[in-house]
């Protein structure tokens, strides 16, 4: 039984820099040095110019919401234990192809649970955040833009 939610390896030499990059609450992509192309996830080959040449770019975190859900039981169990909590899919300003899966948290701070999802609607702004779960792992979070602290 799955009791705690999984967490990624954060060690893969391809994808190593994007984790490393958001424990320092960085969010970014690889740029392709054959097109230019951005990419995500990590991979160690183009998969527009086949080229293995590449970059990383620092991305803004201005996103927009493409899709959200609202998960409900069954669930596994360390997944039970946060909800409520909302899953986002954002679509980054940078380059709309690029889509990266993260909680709904609040600005403020703490955890997934109980976030005030009231302005959440397909296309609405958002910025990226970091939550720690382990000394070497940080997962992309997002917030809506229109919550700010103390708002
Ligand atoms: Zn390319």
């Amino acid at each position: 039984m799955i009791d705690t939610i999984p967490l990624p390896a954060t060690d893969d030499p391809h994808d190593a820099p994007f984790w490393s990059a958001a424990l320092r609450s960085e969010l970014v992509v690889q740029s392709c040095e054959g097109c230019a192309r951005l990419r995500f996830p990590p991979r160690p080959v183009c998969p527009y110019c086949q080229s293995t040449a590449h970059q990383w770019r620092v991305l803004s975190g201005a996103a927009t919401v493409w899709s959200y859900a609202k998960p409900s039981s069954p669930l596994l169990p360390a997944f039970e234990a946060l909800t409520p909590y909302v899953v986002v899919l954002a679509q980054i300003d940078e380059d709309p192809s690029i889509r990266i899966i993260g909680n709904l948290v609040s600005p403020a701070g703490g955890g997934i649970t109980g976030v005030d999802d009231a302005g959440l609607a397909i296309g609405a702004p958002l910025r990226v955040a970091f939550r720690q779960y382990a000394p070497d792992v940080a997962l992309p979070c997002w917030t809506l833009l229109g919550e700010a602290v103390g708002e």
